[in-house]
């Protein structure tokens, strides 16, 4: 729901050049593997060039938006393949895709690199819906359980996996979103270099204005009331509620928004004095003070940190619980 500014994102790349340049090296070596057990055809003129582009591109993990879209222009999608479905001839992905997927090592990034890079990139919230993690717990082929860092690609790892591993086209995103987005046309980006991005989102909740006193006459939660606002978007491109379907999700969470309207109405303004003069005396961060007061973090450019907490600024901002 806000973006991340680029240069930020470079200096963690910095950190792990190491490792980023042995991902490269590791997937050069697995692809040419590949292209030795690849008949002539379709499969090999494509993974040629994905080859060639390895080859010659140190940087291709770290190509940014720019450089990622011109480039998957540039070579394309994964060849199509005749097959018989259902009695009738259809064209498919050819398998060359998932090889070429195993051969970057996408799969073990997502538990060995992906969190401990992301922790770094500070995203620890889906970057669509912010309601959830992005860490799911898959059983590997030993039947074992471990957690796994969640990502969507930009860029459709179905259409271009010679992207997959391409860190500008990940986005952390829980389970549900990366389901729901599938091959949909998103227009957000996570990483820009437009500083006011970076600062405020364009994305909004917003509570109904007579949800307060709804909520104090009935004393019932389900009728409090919001909205989410978006930006405007592209003709044809469809809005998050109707992709990830923010309203449902968030429906389901009006117990935040009762507590947060009981705080605006018994944090009167000489108990957030006393409050304020006792949190004083620790010494803290300021910004602590408010974070500790609803719960959540309160700021746009800390939506990523933690899920709901776009919600709950935008509440609590609404009921003048914070400034
Ligand atoms: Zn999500």
């Amino acid at each position: 729901m806000i973006a991340i500014h680029q240069n930020k994102v470079k200096v963690i790349q910095e950190k792990f050049k190491v490792e980023i340049e042995n991902q490269r090296d590791k997937a050069i070596h697995r692809l040419n593997q590949l292209n030795l057990k690849t008949p002539v055809g379709n499969d090999k003129i494509y993974l040629e060039s994905v080859i060639k582009l390895f080859n010659s591109n140190l940087d291709i993990l770290n190509w940014d938006s720019t450089k990622l879209l011109n480039e998957r222009n540039s070579l394309g999608a994964v060849p199509l393949t005749p097959k018989i479905r259902n009695g009738k001839n259809v064209l498919v992905k050819s398998e060359i895709k998932n090889k070429i997927l195993i051969a970057l090592g996408y799969k073990g990034l997502r538990s060995s690199f992906y969190p401990k890079y992301f922790k770094e990139v500070k995203i620890k919230s889906c970057v669509y819906c912010n309601s959830q993690l992005t860490i799911s717990a898959i059983k590997n082929s030993k039947n074992e359980y471990s957690a796994k860092f969640d990502v969507d690609h930009y860029h459709s790892k179905d259409d271009y996996p010679f992207l997959s591993i391409c860190l500008y086209n990940l986005y952390p995103a829980c389970a549900s979103c990366n389901r729901l987005k599938s091959t949909h046309k998103v227009e957000f980006n996570l990483y820009t270099t437009n500083t006011s991005k970076t600062i405020k989102s364009d994305y909004k909740f917003k509570l109904e204005c007579n949800a307060k006193a709804k909520y104090l006459t009935t004393k019932d939660s389900n009728v409090i009331e919001f909205g989410f606002e978006e930006p405007n978007y592209s003709l044809g491109v469809k809005t998050f509620k109707e992709i990830f379907h923010i309203k449902g999700i968030y429906q389901t969470q009006l117990d935040l928004i009762e507590e947060l309207i009981i705080k605006s109405q018994i944090y009167n303004d000489s108990y957030l004095k006393t409050l304020n003069e006792n949190f004083n005396k620790l010494k803290l961060h300021p910004d602590l003070f408010k974070r500790a007061l609803v719960g959540n973090y309160t700021e746009d450019k800390d939506i990523h940190k933690r899920p709901m907490s776009k919600l709950v600024m935008d509440v609590a901002k609404d009921l003048g619980l914070i400034q």
